[in-house]
């Protein structure tokens, strides 16, 4: 059909997603896009990572939508690609495909005990308080007063403050009521929070440490001689830290200069220089050992932890979160490299294993870089991919997709998916979560299983996407 409008499929319906396909249409106006989705809703880690005392962000999704859904972009959820549909089908049906699928597994810590009831990647507890549907069986006990979190990263600052809010404070988010219910009896009183590498080097953003030290009715806890700089980052610093490292150097000295908390309100202890080397317990968590690292600088320049000989610390806890980063997994029948967890590409351009573009396949988000950068960092990520693409449609080097046409992907999805959520679905579910939220006095208050998500988006009667 020469002359048809391209159609380009979107996979995964997150920020990278989403800051995609704006940039697509704003490129590229005469284009049709589908945006496909695993779950029955949109906006990926959005709805589903950003922490839900983050409202400020979450009001993201409604430029998410302006710029996507109410601008012409079609919404196709609980679909899943690899499974439902396979890239070659996609690719019978559209003049490109955009992988936009983020990192979904969390990284190992690769010691003894990690799989002891009561550890946990930080991504279950995540997607658990965020009402992932996936997740809502999970059983965290929050028993014991005190819990470790592994990890000095932003996901790590989350679940710290996830922990210690007030029920009071979580009832004014839109934290999925099943958490609200098991974090309302939580006896935590204390978090630890380890970061192997020392001030300098923690992978914070300035704003969420500064968080961490002024939570209500939340003390900190840093150890002035933890917090005090060792010779090669002070040197580091002085010569290539960044502003951030600066920043976030200067907080912990002023955390650690604070006079120690006399209230009996939970607190956040901040430990530097510590790796845990063995999660203990009988049957379940009950204490982590934990050795002391020092810092030096390996051949390629990069400053590391490296164990330093001694005894063992052991703190006792009944949690512990493991918060060390995402990994992508591999797409069916998309090139990986497994090296970087990302699909091999250039600018967006996915590449074959012989370093090849392939055509009209691309990558954009999680999946393109790596975890790294915040939620704004996918539009200039995604403006990169989608120049790439427009270029291509332009120098006609996409080919034409043999089954072209809206009805032909409609019909497929039509036979596999009955309850395919299409955009009305989803502004069903959207409505009655705010409209519960309301009554509630509550942002919102979200459908956490998969049969309530898709009663409500009316999507077990079977009909085709329109
Ligand atoms: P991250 O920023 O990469 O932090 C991972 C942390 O885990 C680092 O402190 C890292 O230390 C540590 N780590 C890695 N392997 C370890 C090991 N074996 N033992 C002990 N510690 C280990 O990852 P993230 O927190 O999952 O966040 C992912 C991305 O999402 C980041 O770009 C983050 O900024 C973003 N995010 C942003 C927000 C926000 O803006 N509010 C919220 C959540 C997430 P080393 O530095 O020593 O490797």
């Amino acid at each position: 059909m020469p002359g048809a409008r391209p159609r380009v499929a979107i996979v995964g319906a997150g920020p990278a997603g989403a800051y995609a396909a704006a940039s697509l249409l704003r490129a590229h106006g005469d284009v049709e896009i589908d945006l496909f989705e695993r779950l029955p809703t949109p906006w990926g880690l959005l709805r589903g990572g950003v922490a839900p005392d983050h409202q400020e962000i979450k009001r993201l999704q409604d430029t998410f939508d302006r710029e996507t859904l109410a601008s012409g972009c079609r919404f196709l959820g609980n679909v899943d690609i690899g499974v439902d549909v396979s890239h070659a089908e996609l690719m019978r049906h559209y003049t490109a495909v955009i992988y936009a699928t983020g990192a979904q597994t969390d990284k190992s810590l690769e010691i003894e005990g990690e799989e002891l009831p009561g550890s946990w990647a930080a991504t279950e507890f995540v997607a658990w308080y965020n009402g992932h549907p996936d997740y809502r069986g999970l059983e965290f006990d929050f028993s014991s007063p005190r819990a470790v979190v592994v990890g000095n990263g932003n996901v790590a600052a989350d679940v710290t403050r996830m922990l210690t809010l007030s029920p009071r404070e979580l009832e004014r988010t839109d934290v999925a009521d099943h958490a609200l219910e098991a974090l309302r009896e939580s006896r935590i009183e204390e978090v630890v929070v380890l970061g192997r590498r020392g001030p300098a080097q923690v992978a914070f953003t300035s704003a969420e440490l500064r968080e961490l030290g002024h939570l209500d009715g939340v003390g900190i806890q840093v150890d002035a001689a933890e917090a005090e700089l060792d010779p090669v980052s002070r040197q580091w610093l002085a010569d290539e830290g960044t502003f951030t490292a600066r920043r976030n150097v200067a907080l912990l000295e002023e955390f650690a200069a604070r006079s120690p908390q006399t209230s009996s309100g939970r607190r956040i202890v901040l430990r530097f220089l510590r790796s845990p080397v063995r999660i203990r317990g009988n049957h379940r968590v009950q204490a982590i050992d934990v050795r002391r690292n020092e810092i030096v600088r390996s051949d390629d320049g990069r400053l590391r932890p490296r164990p330093v000989d001694g005894d063992l610390e052991t703190t006792e806890c009944g949690l512990v979160l493991r918060s060390v980063g995402y990994q992508a997994v591999p797409l069916p029948d998309v090139p990986f490299e497994e090296r970087r967890f990302v699909l091999p590409n250039e600018q967006g351009r996915v590449l074959t294993p012989e370093g090849e573009p392939l055509p009209g396949v691309y990558a954009v988000g999680w999946i393109k870089r790596g975890r790294t950068g915040i939620l704004g960092t996918n539009k200039r990520d995604a403006e990169e991919t989608v120049s790439c693409l427009v270029e291509d449609l332009r120098a006609g080097a996409l080919p034409e997709p043999s089954d072209s046409g809206r009805e032909k992907i409609d019909a497929l999805l039509g036979r596999r998916k009955p309850d395919l959520v299409t955009v009305e679905g989803w502004r069903a579910i959207d409505a009655q979560e705010l409209e519960h939220g309301r009554s509630e006095k509550r942002p919102r208050v979200k459908l956490a299983s998969r049969e309530e998500l898709l009663a409500e988006a009316g999507s077990q009667t079977p009909r085709g996407p329109r």
